[in-house]
């Protein structure tokens, strides 16, 4: 959650209101600004009272700044780790805090466990002026967005760029270029952003995991595209709209 006290929405600062019961101890995730950052997940039934407001920290929120939003994320994702990561995947014991770190030990067998963070390709293929977007079942109406995936055992990011536009598409693509990267935090990814050309082959789409698939253009575009704080919509607006 966040307040709304000083008009705009920020992080709440002090102590934690006496309405608000947490699932867990707040735990300390870093210092900001010279003071210490304090994560807690509230419980479900909390009822969220004024001045503050219930925030998921999501990146189609328009309303938080830059640094909320980034924080909010990473608090997120540290609080999922510490949720996930009571007992040992390899025996069932308890696991322990290994010293500054977010890494932990089983106290039975000693083996150590770190934090799960998965990494995701996101690619915009292009063809001369035209570019690929896709849709997913789920996803809102008319929207439209990139091709994305999990890294595969044994892979380069490049190869799971191929691989993920091959199975999702039916089409081969050359000249891959990594562009940048996005911590998402739902709960725990790590989204490697690309751009790469199309070599061959006819669109097909499965009818299952993606619902359709299209060239757009800039005279041509779908409905809706994804958040302005998506890597997925920096990189439409960047390769597909701007000059780059
Ligand atoms: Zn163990």
């Amino acid at each position: 959650m966040v307040t709304a006290a000083s008009g705009s929405l920020a992080l709440p600062e002090g102590e934690l209101p006496d309405w608000a019961t947490v699932q867990s101890e707040p735990i300390c995730i870093g210092v900001w600004q010279g003071r210490p950052l304090m994560a807690a997940a509230l419980r479900l039934e909390t009822v969220i009272q004024e001045p503050f407001v219930a925030e998921t920290f999501n990146f189609a929120s328009d309303t938080l700044d830059d640094v909320t939003l980034t924080l909010g994320g990473m608090a997120k994702q540290i609080l999922h780790w510490e949720w996930h990561s009571c007992h040992c995947s390899r025996c069932g014991g308890t696991l322990e805090q290994i010293p500054a770190s977010w890494g932990k030990s089983c106290a039975a067998c000693r083996s150590e466990h770190f934090p799960h963070i998965h990494p995701c390709i996101i690619v915009l293929v292009r063809r001369g002026d035209e570019f690929l977007l896709v849709r997913k079942p789920e996803w809102a109406l008319g929207r439209y967005s990139l091709i994305a995936g999990f890294l595969d055992f044994g892979e380069s990011l490049e190869e799971c760029v191929q691989r993920e536009v091959r199975e999702e598409t039916g089409l081969e693509v050359a000249n891959i270029r990594y562009v940048g990267s996005q911590s998402w935090p739902f709960p725990s990814q790590m989204m490697a952003g690309f751009v790469a050309e199309y070599a061959s082959g006819e669109l097909q789409v499965d009818g299952e995991e993606l619902e359709d698939a299209q060239w757009f253009c800039r005279q041509l575009l779908p409905e809706s595209l994804p958040g302005r704080r998506s890597i997925a919509r920096w990189i439409i607006d960047k390769y597909a709209l701007g000059d780059a």
